[in-house]
């Protein structure tokens, strides 16, 4: 099948987007490709389709478990085999997807980027007919960019195992430095570089600097009509918000990655479906969320980049009807942006700190915990050792960075289990071990077919069917596990940190403090840029599109400076309005004052005397004390 035949077949889809098309021949000539398209353009298709052109397997690499799942989700619903590896799985389990990769029918791998770290993972790819390796969201290869993600570094070394397989890097935010970066990163060979507008001319951005902030949300609610979404800092602001809006009489609700998986699910469910109208959420919410019909974004404070503001803004009007992103910056919280980021900012010492007390955390042994994947509260973290959510966080990428640890966002996991024995070896199990029997039975009966790959089963169901507490069943597993019969994960919905090396003591501790500098300047160039974008009197567009390499943008009309530029020239406009009537009705007849004046179509009244007055000086117009004339 060609690949217009492969969009209508799998996708029901007639026709490519702008750019599709290109980026797809691209990929199928061979080429290394960047593709540049604002979000919802269709980036997945860009390498769905000729994956499945082509013979073999594509690789896909993402930085989000959610993005992964969701795309395998909606793969395997279209009847096309994907499966996706990431941290917190066991290592059986990835074997056996490894496998399928290797001998099976799957088309698609997604791999979050740090399980490239894997001698094993690297390996099992080598045997793989790779025909292409995707690499979503490739500004995170780019310590210049403002989502910087160190293992994407390791996907040039995947290239060396499959050196025939393409690269299709593909992004929605890339300054022209991070696509020069992605380009060197991912070592393209002869590359074909793809960009699409960033221009939203449905979007109009605002930005406010209202003292209170709460009045002019209320005043956004009452004056935009549909769905909404605020961006606040942290947490608490989310549920303090929402509340807000309640008692406002305005369906809100909030979510962040601290609200139990369910709870945000359901929330996330209503809101796109606009039983809940406004949605208060931390940048944790959104990725990856298709909601096309979000009328506004607001921020309630400074974002950290304007590649995170462009993103975050431009989830509103998806389905091209106007819509606006709204910033809420005043002056205190500009001063305040600049503390936050220079208080946050970890030193050289705090960033070994962190690792020092991540040992005792754990503890680990030193030389111990290579390999290691645990489950991290990093809140927990934080209060045992006194140290900020942010600061903390920067040490961990810091540490990331150097090889020592990896660490991946929130990933619920269901509870999986697999038998490492045969059958025969379990029956056996079972007569010799009578109580232990009922639980074998159960769990042979209900998923059936758990001897060549995890099933995924549920501790309380067991419990209802075997007549005991969810905790015995827990216990049990545990037990079975212990005796080899069986490998049991338990469920989680935690971040995963790992260590990669063994723990070190301090004095072997390396920190590349040339490599901690730069960034530090990184991130003040891109604080500096959010606060050039809020205190100028550009168009708001004009700026973000230079800030994306596009210089020479049309002013949009549409935002807060376009806007109050018009409104500067509407008196000017309506006086040269009032003249250009007058001179018209006075071409074709004299006119006394009395009909003139209510001839005229613009202006209030003194204004048009005011305009009849100027004309006459002017010599323009003459009167005879009765009529008007030319
Ligand atoms: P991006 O990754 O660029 O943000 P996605 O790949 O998630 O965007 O695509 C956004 C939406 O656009 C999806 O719902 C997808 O099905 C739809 N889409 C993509 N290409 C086409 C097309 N050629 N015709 C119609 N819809 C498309
Ligand atoms: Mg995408």
């Amino acid at each position: 099948m060609n690949e217009t035949e492969i969009l209508k077949r799998y996708w029901g889809f007639d026709s490519f987007r702008p750019l599709q098309d290109e980026i797809i021949r691209s990929v199928l000539d061979g080429n290394d490709t960047l593709a540049l398209m604002p979000t919802g353009g269709g980036k997945s298709l860009c390498f769905q389709v000729p994956a499945l052109v082509k013979d073999g397997i594509c690789i896909v690499v993402s930085p989000l478990v959610a993005l992964m799942k969701d795309q395998v989700e909606n793969l395997k619903g279209r009847g096309i085999n994907a499966v996706a590896i990431y941290a917190g799985m066991g290592k059986r389990e990835i074997d056996i997807l490894l496998d399928n990769c290797i001998y099976g029918k799957i088309k698609f791998l997604y791999l979050s980027p740090e399980r490239l770290l894997s001698d094993l993972v690297r390996e099992r790819i080598s045997y793989m007919d790779v025909n292409l390796i995707a690499v979503d969201e490739a500004h995170c290869v780019s310590q210049w960019g403002y989502d910087f993600r160190p293992p994407y570094l390791l996907i040039s070394a995947l290239r060396e195992v499959v050196p025939e397989a393409p690269v299709l890097a593909l992004t929605a935010t890339a300054t022209a430095y991070v696509r020069e970066d992605i380009v060197v990163k991912l070592a393209f060979k002869d590359p074909k570089i793809f960009v699409q507008s960033f221009a939203r001319s449905n979007l109009s951005y605002v930005v406010a600097a209202d003292e209170d902030k709460h009045r002019k949300l209320l005043s956004i609610a009452a004056n935009v009509k549909g769905s909404g979404l605020v961006y606040v800092r942290n947490r608490r602001e989310t549920s303090e918000i929402a509340l807000f809006l309640q008692r406002n009489g305005i369906a809100a609700d909030f979510y962040h990655a601290g609200v139990e998986r369910e709870t945000r699910f359901k929330r996330q469910q209503e809101w796109k479906q606009g039983k809940i109208r406004i949605m208060v959420a931390t940048n944790a919410f959104g990725m990856g969320i298709d909601k096309a019909d979000v009328r506004f974004v607001v921020h309630m404070d400074l974002p950290e980049s304007l590649e995170a503001y462009y993103q975050e803004a431009g989830r509103a009007g998806r389905d091209g009807k106007r819509a606006y992103g709204v910033l809420l910056a005043n002056r205190s919280d500009q001063m305040a942006l600049k503390a936050r980021y220079s208080d946050s900012f970890p030193s050289i010492e705090e960033i070994k700190k962190v690792y020092h007390n991540l040992g005792n955390y754990f503890q680990l042994a030193y030389g111990a915990g290579e390999g290691l994947n645990l489950n991290f509260d990093l809140a927990d973290y934080c209060k045992r050792f006194g140290i900020g959510v942010m600061k903390a966080m920067s040490a961990l990428k810091f540490l990331e960075r150097e090889g020592y640890l990896t660490l991946s966002e929130n990933v619920f996991l269901p509870s999986r289990l697999l038998f490492l024995v045969s059958h025969e070896d379990v029956y056996r199990f079972q007569i010799e071990n009578a109580g232990y029997d009922r639980l074998l039975k159960t769990i042979l009966r209900a998923y059936g077919g758990t001897f060549e790959q995890y099933a995924k089963i549920q501790e309380a169901d067991l419990a209802r069917k075997v007549a005991v507490s969810f905790n015995e069943v827990v216990k049990q597993l545990n037990f079975l596990q212990e005796q080899g019969l069986l490998s049991y994960l338990p469920q989680t919905d935690q971040p995963q940190l790992q260590f990669v090396r063994p723990r070190t003591d301090l004095m072997h501790l390396d920190i590349d403090v040339k490599y901690v500098k730069l960034r530090k300047k990184i991130l003040t160039d891109q604080i500096d840029a959010v606060l050039t974008y809020t205190g100028s009197a550009i168009c708001r567009s004009k700026q973000l599109l230079a800030y994306f390499d596009e210089p020479d943008a049309e002013k949009c009309g549409v935002c807060d400076v376009c806007l109050a530029e018009k409104k500067a020239e509407e008196p000017d406009l309506i006086l040269d309005k009032i003249d250009f009537e007058i001179i018209t009705l006075l071409q074709s007849e004299a006119y006394e004052l009395q009909d003139l004046v209510p001839a005229l179509k613009s202006g209030t009244e003194p204004e048009k005397l005011s305009r009849i007055g100027e004309l006459l000086d002017a010599g323009k117009i003459k009167t005879d004390g009765k009529n008007y004339y030319l």
